[in-house]
């Protein structure tokens, strides 16, 4: 409650996973803060969210669970609908030199003929050390991710390997990034093994995170709050510094406190009233965007979920085939494979039409696979996201935005500030709802805006 005795308004600005999980937890907070969310595009979910193709709901980029996102888990068993969820073994391959390997298992890694026998043995230990024996990561931190790889595994693994894997999540652009980043990924695939059967699991909700994002919209209801669809936020209204409301396309609103959960840049654009200083520290902070072509195959392509691309001749980071974990029959019976390419600003791919990426991609695929035939496309649609992954980097080149902003009564909690953990929907929400129940209490406390 506000000092003059009214329920104390609050407004959310984003409905991806992470501004939805804020506010579903902060309506479970107290009854007297009403939570106001708004979300831009017509469908909760953002970059989670899924679209029509090829007669079904899918998701716009491919997205999967693990076993061990228990968190995540949990919100979904608490929103009813862990009986949606459904696991299932999966494999990962490497296209290496004009050849696809399985890669899932760890005998497959230590018979991967490309590298020789005492590469492999250096490749495991990286692999290992980095799962068993690393428990403080602060020293990464300091570390190169190119350097810490080249010590553990060799020159020959790094630059047969990890070189290529790395220029094509990071569009060649990873010089500042600290081991931490590969040491949190491997971490995070091996959590993916089954602990008695050593398997690859890997899981969906049926519908995808769609699903998840609109049960979300509904929880937030039935406590109180509001969801606002197709409301895009074009300031936030600073006045002496504070934070007093949003200027909505009906005019303006007052509210006590805003919380924005969308990536630094666009933030930074919903606030010409801050400081010139703060809004620059926002803007220097590197995001991946991404550039990803989705086709619905009448076959499946290869048995892999995830293929690793090492060959350095081909222009998309990896293939996702989604239909080897999802059942084609939740996708009107359409194999779909994703071709997805993490790119920097200055990419010609983010300036190349749609039609010239399809056809790109499609010559690409094609020296990958001689045998495939544009029949067998039902449907292709390229998708497109500028900021979908903030960079971190060895230290201090840019801060990482804290959630206390200079401006009184406007919060930020968004993917920049996770870290060492990657982005994904377990962290997001687990994030969005731990800053909910932080925020919700110094509301409480002293009805203003603490450090969290
Ligand atoms: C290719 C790809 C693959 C991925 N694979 C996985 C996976 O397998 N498993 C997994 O768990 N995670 C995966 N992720 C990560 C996961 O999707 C993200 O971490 C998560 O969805 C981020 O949620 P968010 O709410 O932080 O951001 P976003 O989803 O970007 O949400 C921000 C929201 O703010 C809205 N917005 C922006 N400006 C305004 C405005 N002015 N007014 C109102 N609203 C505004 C946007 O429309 C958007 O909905 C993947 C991501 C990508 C891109």
């Amino acid at each position: 409650m506000t000092n003059n005795g009214e329920n104390m308004k609050v407004a959310v600005i984003g409905g991806g996973l992470l501004g939805l999980s804020l506010a579903y937890e902060m309506t479970k907070q107290a009854d007297d803060i009403q939570v106001q969310l708004f979300e831009r595009s017509n469908q909760p979910g953002g970059v989670a969210g899924s679209m029509s193709f090829g007669g079904a709901e899918v998701d716009r980029f491919y997205h999967c669970i693990l076993s061990s996102d228990s968190d995540l888990l949990q919100l979904i068993e608490e929103l009813g609908l862990r009986d949606q969820v459904r696991f299932k073994e999966t494999r990962m391959g490497f296209y290496h030199n004009a050849k696809l390997y399985p890669m899932t298992k760890p005998l497959e890694l230590l018979r991967f003929p490309p590298l020789r026998l005492v590469d492999r043995l250096r490749l495991a230990y990286t692999i290992l050390h980095s799962r068993l024996f690393i428990k403080n990561w602060a020293p990464l931190e300091k570390k190169s991710v190119e350097k810490w790889l080249i010590e553990l595994g060799g020159r020959r693994t790094y630059n047969l390997i990890w070189k290529p894997l790395l220029n094509a999540k990071f569009d060649g652009g990873f010089n500042n990034i600290p081991a931490t980043y590969i040491w949190s990924r491997i971490v995070r695939v091996s959590s993916a093994s089954d602990k008695k059967s050593g398997k690859e699991l890997s899981g969906h909700i049926i519908g995808g995170y769609q699903v998840l994002a609109e049960r979300l919209v509904k929880a937030i209801e039935a406590g109180g709050g509001q969801v606002h669809l197709g409301a895009n936020i074009k300031e936030i209204v600073i006045e002496n510094n504070r934070a007093c409301g949003l200027a909505l396309e009906n005019g303006f609103e007052a509210f006590d406190s805003i919380i924005v959960t969308t990536p630094s840049h666009i933030f930074s654009r919903l606030i010409p009233g801050a400081s010139q200083e703060y809004r620059q520290s926002l803007e220097t902070i590197p995001y991946l965007g991404i550039v990803c072509l989705l086709l619905g195959l009448d076959r499946s392509l290869t048995p892999y979920y995830t293929l690793n691309i090492t060959d350095t001749a081909i222009p998309f980071t990896g293939l996702i085939e989604t239909t080897n974990l999802i059942n084609p029959e939740f996708v009107n019976g359409n194999h779909l494979v994703y071709l997805p390419k993490y790119i920097l600003p200055e990419n010609p791919l983010a300036r190349m039409p749609d039609s010239q990426v399809k056809e790109v991609f499609l010559a690409d695929l094609k020296k990958m696979f001689p045998d495939f035939d544009e029949k067998w496309v039902a449907e292709a649609r390229v998708m497109r996201e500028r900021f979908v992954e903030p960079l971190h980097n060895i230290q201090g080149t840019w801060q990482t935005p804290q959630v206390v902003t200079p401006v009184g009564n406007l919060s930020l909690a968004n993917t920049a500030q996770i870290w060492p953990e990657l982005t994904n929907g377990q962290s997001v929400t687990t994030y969005g709802r731990m800053i909910a129940r932080k925020l919700a209490r110094t509301y409480k406390e002293e009805n203003q805006f603490l450090n969290v």
